[in-house]
């Protein structure tokens, strides 16, 4: 028997049954991957016990130095990854990475420009339950609500208004392209830092699937666990500034807000930033972008809108206000089918955030489990008959359910994750 299993069996089952439910289930979560074996096998390793206070070579703390060399080596292997030459990879989670940005950049009570969370924004560019939204005076800017595309020109006007302090370029539900330099054009017309949260589309830009915002940011900061695929934390960038400016950044992850680094998820960065530099990781981004295509013109064939009618990246928004249901009932529906998507607000939707009127999807998980165009079209027509099901209702929607789970179980089984 298992040593967990003896120890704690409530613990080991529900461990037993994650790993289960990540094989048997399609994951469509925009944010989420599967990291592998090599960085899982890091992260869960002896680095986990060591303090370090501190930067390599300048420490709080006696015996670093071989935790030294893996945070060389994360940083090292940014810097050439994303073409800069500055790389913080302490953060915890991409929500600490963002909080030392602000941290170093303003001051509480200055205006901040961010995508507004309704339209596609993420919590920490200024949500009011959060502390930038808390701390700061947000102002927030949106889409065309015709295009479903980024204004840039109302965006424009704004700034040109309130003149924030600093303009925030990134998202967690935008589909397209975002324009950084006509972004960094209207900070500069307005004496701002431009900061891009480059979190969704880190993976894509590595490899060139998606614009490089590091010729164009002040600052750009990044999750490491989604399409970068590797464990989960943050990661600040920077490209061009001064060692002052660097120092700031610095002092503001710590000091600033952290104690001691997490030692094994630096070490793991490391090893994802060096499969991230391997050619096969290009093949896979070229992969995500093409299925997430594939995906969107499956549900459109059938008869349901994408928001801005299309994706250029890893996502999409499926926009369900005309239907008889909701993004939460869809997303319910969708998930008895075991296939796991998340309950998202369309542009100028009537429903509230916690129902909704649409459904994210995202391509990184299924790509990195090997699906290609012909399995990711199969996958999109059965979430249509799902879909399709829901508006019939009754015994139609049960009938289709449960042929479709037995479909993707199927599917799952001759794509496993971890084996
Ligand atoms: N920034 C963006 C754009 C995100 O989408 C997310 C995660 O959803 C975050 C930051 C926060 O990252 P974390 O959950 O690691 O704190």
């Amino acid at each position: 028997s298992h040593p967990l299993m003896d120890f704690d069996p409530e613990l080991a089952l529900a461990l037993q049954n994650e790993a289960r439910r990540q094989e048997d289930h399609v994951e469509l979560i925009a944010s989420e991957n599967y990291a592998s074996p090599l960085v899982m096998a890091v992260q869960n390793s002896v680095f986990t016990n060591k303090y370090a206070e501190g930067y390599p070579d300048k420490r709080y703390y006696s015996g670093c130095e071989h935790v030294d060399v893996a945070e060389r080596l994360a940083i090292e292997r940014a810097k050439e990854l994303f073409a800069c030459d500055y790389a913080n990879v302490q953060p915890h989670a991409g929500a600490q990475a963002n909080a030392a940005v602000f941290l170093a950049l303003t001051d509480p009570g200055d205006t901040v420009m961010g995508m507004n969370l309704a339209q596609g924004g993420h919590l920490t560019h200024g949500n009011p339950a959060n502390f930038s939204g808390r701390h700061y005076e947000i102002v927030p800017y949106g889409l065309d609500p015709q295009t479903g595309l980024i204004d840039y020109d109302e965006m424009q006007r704004i700034a040109l208004e309130t003149r924030p302090k600093m303009l925030i370029g990134g998202f967690s539900a935008y589909s397209r392209h975002m324009d950084w330099a006509r972004m960094r054009t209207i900070a500069d017309r307005v004496g701002a830092f431009f900061w891009v949260d480059m979190a969704h589309v880190a993976g894509l830009v590595a490899t060139g699937e998606y614009p490089n915002p590091l010729p164009h940011a002040h600052v750009v900061t990044s999750t490491t666990h989604k399409t970068l695929r590797g464990p989960r934390g943050g990661l600040i960038l920077s490209r061009g500034q001064d060692e002052a400016f660097y120092k700031k950044l610095d002092s503001a992850v710590f000091p600033g807000i952290q104690g001691g680094p997490l030692m094994h998820v630096i070490a793991a960065k490391a090893i994802a930033f060096k499969e991230a530099l391997q050619p096969e990781f290009t093949t896979y981004q070229k992969q995500v972008v093409t299925n997430a295509r594939v995906m969107a013109a499956t549900l459109q064939a059938r008869g349901y809108t994408i928001v801005s009618g299309g994706t250029d990246n890893h996502l999409m928004l499926i926009d369900l206000s005309t239907k008889p249901y909701t993004g939460k009932e869809a997303d319910a529906a969708l998930s008895d089918a075991y296939i796991t998507t998340n309950k998202n607000s369309v542009p100028n939707d009537p429903r509230s955030p916690f129902v909704t009127s649409g459904v994210r999807i995202g391509t990184p998980a299924v790509t990195t489990r090997g699906f290609g165009e012909q399995e990711c079209a199969q996958l999109a027509g059965w979430m249509c008959d799902v879909l399709d099901a829901m508006e019939a209702g009754g015994s139609t929607l049960t009938t289709v359910r449960d042929r479709v789970r037995g479909q993707v179980v199927d599917l799952c089984q001759r794509h496993p994750v971890y084996r």
